[in-house]
C-alpha cells in the first residue's frame, strides 16, 4: 500500500526511509538495510526473546509542543522501560510511524535524530517499520526486542511477604514536569525547571539494573513506573496476590520536585500517583538488601528501599498503603493515571 502511505511530505514514504531510518539499522545485517519486506532475527541459544510494544500518541501520551527529538526519546524510552522491568537487554526496536502530512522533512529528521540519541546507550538497533501519514494526531508505535536467559524473567508475579519494595531513581518528576509545561506549576528557577522538563520528556530507562538484578538469581518481581508508583505497585501486588506498605518519606524526590513540593505541598499527590518516571519498581528479599545497595553504587544508580511486601488481605481491597512517619495511611484519590 506504498502509494496510500506515501502522505505529502516531500520525498514521500520511501525516500524518508532511506534517508532518515536505514542510517539507523547500521549494526545489524538482519535488518537488511531496510531494504526487504521484514527483518531476520537470531535469538542466541540459551536465550528468550522478550517482546513489548507501546504507542504514543499526540495529546494523550505526550504534549505536542514536545521537541521531534523529545518526541523520539518519549516513545523509545517507554519501550526500553518495559524491556528494563523484565530484566532484558534491549537489542531492536521496530517504528511504526504516523506522521501528519504537515511535518516538514526537517522535523522528521529531527525525530530520526532523536531516535539515533535514544538508542544509542543500549546499543539497540531500528530493524524494520512502517511509514504512514495521518490528518492527525501524530502517533508512533513501537515494538522493541531484547534478549534474556531462558527461563528467567524478571514477573510482577514474584513478589513475597517480607520482601522490601526498592526504587530507582527519583519519583514525581515526570507528572510535575508534565504539570509544569501545561502551566500549573510556576515560578521554579531554570535549573529546576529544564530538569523536571527534561524527566518528562526523555525517559532513562534502567535496563542495566533490570538485567544486573536477573543475573542475581534472586526472585524479583519488577514494574517500570509509568501509571503512577501507587498504580504500579498494586499491578504487582495483584499479579503476586500481595499486599504493600510505602513509607511516603522514604520515596526520593529530585531537589527540583522539592522545590515544587515546598510552594504547592498538595502536589505530594501527583508525586505517588502521577506516572512517566519510567524508574523501576522491584520486590527483593529482606537478606538482600545489602547486596542491591551496593548493585546500586556500582551502577551509580540511586536506588531507594520505600516499603515491604505484606500478606494479603492485610490492607483490605486497595493492597497498597502509603503511610506517613506515624504508619498513618495518606488519602490518595484515583491512585493511578489511566490512560484513554
Ligand atoms: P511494505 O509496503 O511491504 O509494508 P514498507 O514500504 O512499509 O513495506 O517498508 C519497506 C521497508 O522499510 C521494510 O523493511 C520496513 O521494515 C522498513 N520501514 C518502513 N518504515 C520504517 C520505519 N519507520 N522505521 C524503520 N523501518 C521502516
Ligand atoms: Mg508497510
Amino acid at each position: 500500500m506504498a502509494d496510500q502511505n506515501s502522505g505529502s511530505h516531500s520525498g514521500g514514504e520511501f525516500d524518508i526511509i532511506a534517508k532518515y531510518f536505514r542510517p539507523l539499522s547500521k549494526g545489524s545485517d538482519g535488518a537488511l538495510g531496510l531494504l526487504d519486506d521484514a527483518a531476520i532475527l537470531d535469538v542466541p541459544d540459551g536465550q528468550s526473546l522478550i517482546v513489548t510494544t507501546d504507542a504514543v500518541v499526540a495529546g494523550v501520551h505526550f504534549l505536542e509542543s514536545l521537541s521531534p527529538e523529545d518526541i523520539a526519546h518519549k516513545v523509545v524510552g517507554v519501550n526500553l522501560s518495559d524491556l528494563a522491568a523484565m530484566g532484558a537487554i534491549p537489542k531492536a526496536v521496530f517504528l511504526a510511524a504516523q506522521f501528519t502530512s504537515d511535518l516538514s522533512t526537517d522535523w522528521i529528521s529531527a525525530f530520526a535524530n532523536g531516535l539515533q540519541s535514544a538508542l544509542k546507550p543500549s546499543g539497540a538497533v531500528l530493524m524494520g517499520g512502517d511509514t504512514v501519514s495521518t490528518p492527525g494526531p501524530m502517533a508512533f508505535t513501537i515494538t522493541a526486542l531484547g534478549h534474556a536467559p531462558k527461563g528467567r524473567a524478571l514477573h510482577r508475579a514474584n513478589a513475597k511477604p517480607g520482601d522490601v519494595v526498592f526504587t530507582t531513581g527519583t519519583i514525581g518528576d515526570g507528572a510535575l514536569g508534565l504539570a509544569m509545561l501545561l502551566g500549573e506549576v510556576k515560578d521554579l528557577s531554570s535549573e529546576h525547571a529544564a530538569h523536571l522538563a527534561r524527566r518528562y520528556a526523555r525517559p532513562e530507562p534502567r535496563w542495566t539494573l533490570g538485567a544486573e538484578l536477573l543475573k542475581t538469581g534472586l526472585t524479583v518481581a519488577a514494574v517500570d513506573v509509568s501509571d503512577g508508583l501507587v498504580a504500579d505497585i498494586r499491578h504487582i501486588c495483584e499479579a503476586s496476590n500481595v499486599d504493600a506498605v510505602i513509607e511516603a518519606e522514604q520515596v526520593p524526590v529530585s531537589e527540583a520536585a522539592r522545590a515544587v513540593l515546598e510552594m504547592k505541598p498538595e502536589l505530594f499527590n501527583t508525586v505517588l500517583t502521577g506516572g512517566d518516571d519510567y524508574e523501576l519498581v522491584f520486590t527483593a528479599p529482606q537478606d538482600s538488601v545489602a547486596d542491591i545497595e551496593s548493585m546500586g553504587e556500582a551502577q551509580g544508580l540511586q536506588i531507594t528501599a520505600i516499603g515491604r511486601i505484606e500478606e494479603p488481605g492485610t490492607l483490605g481491597q486497595g493492597r497498597i498503603a502509603v503511610v506517613d512517619a506515624h504508619g498513618i495511611p495518606l488519602e490518595l484519590g484515583a491512585g493511578g493515571y489511566q490512560h484513554l
